[in-house]
């Protein structure tokens, strides 16, 4: 194989809880999350240096070279497999930066999936994982690329029960937030972990187990951006909307539909009455494929 594409789908969290605090600093979490069909592309082919372009609407909002996410993983996945390899790295950025919708963390995970297939060579599943949580917090749950619920910080990650087919609309009011100032500024006591053990029959039933649960980076987010209210207030009053809710530290925010025509009405509605604000329709995903191996 000489080239090939791998997709970088936006992760939402479907609610996030914040557990509590380790004394490194870190928090740990209990959170639902999956995926949009809303996503950068990571492109590689046969090279014999490590290079990175960037192209798409969100390119100049990323650092180039190596402070860029994609290069981090290129190198340190290369450095665990011992081997001098190299490839041509395009990086397609088509999800907005520091939006809660975790863009850095897809990007370092289909890199990881790319160059293993492009190497033909990978870690251990045990060494990829710690490698992956070394890249960042969200990478293990991109790489598996599944449904899961993800706990501690990042690293413990069990499947989800089947979740019913939804369409989801994305809306970024266009304020980046950063994440680790976000997480400072919450207040209040920890919650307590909250999963559920059965597949919801539709999406009405997966509207009310979310609805019991919270996003517990939603306060400290709406005080840094307000605008964060009028988005979520326009999502809600929509037809067919079952929940609106933020994902991750935000601003990004999320709205699940039965039907695709409910959700690209909302985004053609969004887009004529807030032209600054960028809207998206995608499917709910469950599953990605992100973590392909290496053809024996
Ligand atoms: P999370 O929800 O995981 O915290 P996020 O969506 O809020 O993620 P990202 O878009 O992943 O945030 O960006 C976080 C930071 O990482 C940005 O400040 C950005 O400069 C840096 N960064 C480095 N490489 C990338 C990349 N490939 N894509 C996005 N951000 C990148």
């Amino acid at each position: 194989m000489s080239a090939l594409t791998v997709a970088a789908p936006a992760k939402l969290n479907l609610y996030l809880h914040v557990t509590g605090r380790r004394p490194d600093g870190y928090h740990t979490l209990d959170s639902l999350v999956a995926f949009a069909g809303i996503q950068d592309m990571i492109r590689v082919e046969e090279s014999r240096g490590l290079t990175l372009d960037i192209e798409g609407p969100f390119k100049d909002d990323v650092p180039h070279g190596e402070e860029n996410i994609v290069l981090q993983a290129a190198l340190a996945l290369r450095e665990k497999l011992e081997a001098p390899m190299g490839a041509k790295i395009t990086l397609v950025k088509r999800l907005p930066v520091a939006s809660g919708l975790g863009g850095g963390s897809a990007d370092a995970a289909a890199t990881l999936s790319a160059l293993m297939q492009l190497w033909k060579d990978a870690p251990a599943d045990d060494e990829l994982m710690a490698l992956a949580l070394k890249l960042g917090a969200d990478v293990p749950v991109c790489l598996a690329g599944q449904a899961c619920f993800v706990g501690g910080i990042g690293e413990e990650l069990t499947p989800a029960p089947k979740l019913p087919e939804s369409w989801v609309v994305l809306v970024n009011p266009g304020v980046p937030l950063s994440t680790p100032t976000v997480f400072a500024a919450r207040e209040g006591d920890f919650s307590r972990p909250n999963r559920f053990d059965y597949a919801p029959a539709d999406g009405a039933e997966l509207a009310a187990i979310l609805a019991e649960r919270t996003n517990d980076l939603h306060v400290s987010a709406l005080t840094m951006a307000p605008v964060i209210g009028d988005v979520l207030k326009a999502l809600k009053d929509r037809p067919g909307c079952r929940l609106a809710r933020m994902s991750g530290s935000g601003a990004t925010c999320f709205a699940l539909f039965d039907t695709a025509d409910a959700a690209i009405q909302t985004t053609m509605a969004l887009d004529k009455d807030h032209p600054g604000w960028w809207v998206k329709t995608g499917s709910l995903i469950c599953d990605t494929g992100t973590l392909s191996r290496p053809a024996p």
